[in-house]
Parts: structure tokens; sequence; C-alpha cells
């Protein structure tokens, strides 16, 4: 409709498009998907309209771009316009917490700091997308601060605000505080149960996720596909293979929803946790859709827990195909040859890995100790405080060792890591972290740590027993889940 009434204007004589006439447009362009549509009006308006743009013009591009996930260019469009209302702060801020990146979040949070200096105050829209780019950050002060703002500002704790905020406690790994929020919502629809068992899932409290599956139909609100990738996901965490594939099978009969590649790679994890591995592999042959690089990772994971070899080299040959250019797939393949001495399949692997032109991606981890954010690489030594946190590291070792730690080495079959050791000193960038927390924060309080690639067996080994030595609880959220070290258990029950 609106673009017919365009397509008049343009034919017409003594008509000519204004400012008036492209915001409706550009709503409507972000609202359907018609990316190029938009597209192709934004270069009409280079050409009907002189600038300096009218600022309703610039801000429906902006949310325009914003909604297809165009970060560069809606920052580009941002920066143009000179006092930002909050809706277009809002647009701006939504479009930063679409992404997931470290250093963008952290740029959203700059840019939350400068709306806040130009006196504009937040609405809930805000807030969620604050909230959203502190759960990916696992920024949980700011989150905190977040949620103090909502309750300070008598902003309302909508089912929008409330979800965010249950994923973001859950991401911080405070799932006990996900759970208060959770209850204090007097309207749960679909997306806050599923935000509450996804977090649950995620922590291993499998049973609990499956009875709050239960309550929530008993309450009447209906389960959607994602809801049951969480519950099965849930399942699989805690070896409830039974619940899992009832769920599976309850999906079509009882709900009407067709399964989704998502649900057979949950399938995938519940047949592989459990040791089923031949099912597993049985799964990813007979599925109707072609398998994605989740589920060989997941077949990966059976295959490393359950010493299957030729599987997992299978599923790498796979993940390599479908992911060029992630580099900890080489890596583990690379290390898998290695651990059975096959040194010419070694050297075949790194030459494939350099002819993609992969560059390793360097282990890195974020801590917030007291409000702000440190990062630490693999073998850092650019931190202010770094003489002592490897004089800390030193003590860590010197006690791993009385408890009968030794690293790990290359004797123990079958050991895959995605990320190396260059020698024995340099530190993956979760120890650094760890260490520097144990100086910097002396409280009991839980670290909490972020890494970007999967935690390491050496690793994992050696902070489950720091968390028993020191009587600390870690929690580390890696590329794939959370593991929650506590007297020298890990809530993953080793398998991740
Ligand atoms: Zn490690
Ligand atoms: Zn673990």
């Amino acid at each position: 409709m609106a673009f017919s009434l365009y397509s008049h204007i343009l034919t017409h004589k003594s008509l000519k498009p204004n400012n008036f006439t492209y915001p409706s447009l550009f709503k409507a362009c972000g609202s359907h998907p018609w990316f190029d549509h938009g597209r192709a009006l934004h270069t009409h308006v280079f050409k009907f309209l002189e600038p300096p743009y009218d600022h309703f013009v610039q801000a429906s591009l902006l949310n325009f771009y914003s909604r297809y996930g165009k970060l560069s260019l809606s920052r580009y469009l941002f920066n143009q316009i000179c006092k930002p209302d909050l809706a277009t702060w809002n647009s701006i801020l939504a479009a930063y917490a679409r992404n997931t990146s470290i250093d963008l979040s952290v740029d959203a949070l700059f840019l939350f700091n400068e709306m806040q200096n130009s006196l504009i105050r937040p609405n809930e829209v805000t807030i969620v997308a604050l909230i959203g780019v502190c759960a990916d950050l696992g920024a949980l002060s700011q989150g905190t601060w977040a949620h103090a703002y909502v309750l300070r500002s008598n902003l309302r704790l909508n089912r929008f605000v409330g979800t965010a905020l249950i994923d973001l406690y859950a991401k911080c790994g405070c799932v006990d505080l996900a759970n208060q929020v959770f209850d204090q919502l007097p309207h749960k629809d679909t997306l806050c149960y599923n935000a509450m068992i996804r977090g649950l899932a995620i922590h291993g409290h499998g049973r609990k996720a499956v009875d709050l599956f239960d309550k929530m139909r008993w309450e009447g609100v209906r389960p959607d596909d994602v809801t049951l990738v969480v519950v099965m996901c849930a399942c699989a965490h805690v070896g409830l293979v039974e619940e899992g594939l009832k769920c599976f099978e309850s999906m079509k009969e009882v709900y009407g929803i067709e399964p989704k590649l998502e649900h057979y790679g949950c399938l995938v994890d519940l047949f592989g946790r459990a040791g089923r591995v031949r099912e597993a592999e049985e799964m990813v042959r007979m599925m109707p859709m072609k398998p994605n690089a989740v589920l060989w990772r997941s077949l990966l994971g059976a295959s490393r827990l359950h010493g299957n070899l030729e599987l997992g080299e299978v599923a790498l040959k796979h993940l390599i195909q479908l992911e060029p250019e992630t580099s900890g797939n080489y890596v583990l393949l690379s290390n898998i040859y290695a651990s059975i001495n096959r040194w010419d399949d070694v050297s075949r692997v790194r030459k494939l890995m350099k002819d993609h032109g992969v560059d390793k991606t360097p282990g890195c981890s974020l801590i917030e100790i007291g409000g702000a954010m440190h990062e630490f690489i693999m073998g850092d030594k650019t931190h202010p405080h770094s003489k002592e946190i490897y004089l800390k590291l030193e003590e860590i070792s010197r006690r791993l060792h009385a408890h009968g730690h030794r690293p790990r080495t290359k004797e123990v079959l079958f050991d895959i890591e995605e990320e190396e050791k260059e020698d024995a000193l340099s530190y993956h960038s979760e120890r650094l972290a760890i260490a520097f927390a144990l100086i910097a924060s002396d409280s009991n309080a839980p670290i909490r740590i972020i890494k970007n690639l999967r935690v390491c067996g050496d690793c994992h080994v050696s902070t489950k027993l720091i968390s028993m030595i020191y009587d600390r609880e870690i929690v580390v959220r890696d590329r794939n889940r959370f593991h929650h070290f506590r007297n020298g258990t890990c809530s993953c029950l080793d398998y991740w």
C-alpha cells in the first residue's frame, strides 16, 4: 500500500517525494523482510532530498538498518544525528544488543554512558538492550545496576525486562537471582519460561528444568519450539534420556511442532552424553536435514568422553569443512593425531590450516573485579599486576602439585585441547584470571570468568582442585557452557 502510493508519487509529474515521504516507507521495510527495497529507497533519499537530512528521515533509516543488524551503517547514521532522542538511542543500542562480540558490547556500554551524559532518560526498551549487552559480556555489576535502575526509576518490570534479567543472571552464573526475578514477574509468557528453563539447563539443574516445564503446561502457557529445545538440552545435561526422548516425540503429536535442526542436535547430545554413541551417530545420519557444526561438535564431545577416536576424526573433518576459519577445529584434529603418534597427519592438518590462512584464535578470559573488566590473553604479561599474578601462579602450581596434580602430557590418550601451550610456563588465560581474582578480591564471593574458547582438560582438572584448595567457588562460562567448580568437582560432570 505504502509502496504503491510512493510509485504514484514518482510517476506523477508535479509530485516530488519530501521529508514526510520516507519515514513510513522505511518503517514498512523494517517490519517486513524487505531489506533490498529499503536499500533502494536509501538511494532515493540521496536523489530527492537535500542535505542536511531531516531528523525523522535519519532516524527511520537508522532504525531500518539496525533491524537488519547492520551495525556499522547504523552507527555511521547515528553519528550524523546531532541531537538523538530516546527512540534514536534505543535503535542504536538495540543494534548493539543484537551483536554478541565482546568489543562491540564494550562499545555499547560506552554509548549508554554517553546517553546518560546527554540527560536523556532511559525507558524499558533502553534497559532491555543494556541488560542484553551486559549478559553477553558477563558484566554482572553493570547489569545489577540496570536492575536497580528499573526499581529506582519506577520502570515497569514487564515481561521483556524480566526475561532480559533472567537471561542476564543465568548467563552471569547467578541462577538463584534469575529464579527470584522469575518468581516476581506478575505475567509470565512463553519467553519468560524459556529464559528460566534455559538458565536452569545451562547450570545443570535438569530435574528442576523439567519440573518447571511441567508447571508451565499446568499454568496453561503454551510451549514453542524454543521451549522444547531448552527442555531437551536440560535433560541431556543430567542424563534424563527417557524424559528427553519423550519430549522429542511429543513435539509433533502434542504440539504440532515440526522438529528442527536444533531438536535433532539436542537428541544427539542426549544420546552422546549418556554413552549411547552409536545411537547418536545413527541420528546424525538419519535426520532429514544436513547436520550443522553444532551437531558435529556434539558428536565430537561424545567421542571424546567415550574414547572413540574414529568418530572424533570423522566429526572434526566435517567441522573443518563447515567452519574452515575456526582454528580450534584444526588444533583438535591435530591433537588427536598427535595423541596416537600419527605425525604425518599432524603435519598435513597444520599445512591445511596454513593453506586456509587460519590464524590461531588466542584464548582470552574476561573477569570483573570491583566493577572493572579485566581481560587476559594466554601467556599475557601486560597486566599492571603481572608480577604478582605470576608469583601467585607459582604458588598455585606448588599447591596443586602437593595435592598430587601433574600437568597432563601426551601419554593421556585422546586428551584433545582446542588451545595449545607453547611451553610449560605459558598459562592459559583463565589461569591468569583466577590467579588475579585470588589476589585482587579477598572476599568469598565466587570468581566469575568468561572465556572465548573451550576449557582444556588440564585447566579443567586444575580448576576443580583450585576450588577445593582455596575454598572458592569458580564459575567459568566457556564457548559452549557453564562450569561451576566447587569443592573439587564441576557441574558439567566432566562432559563439555
Ligand atoms: Zn587450559
Ligand atoms: Zn566443567
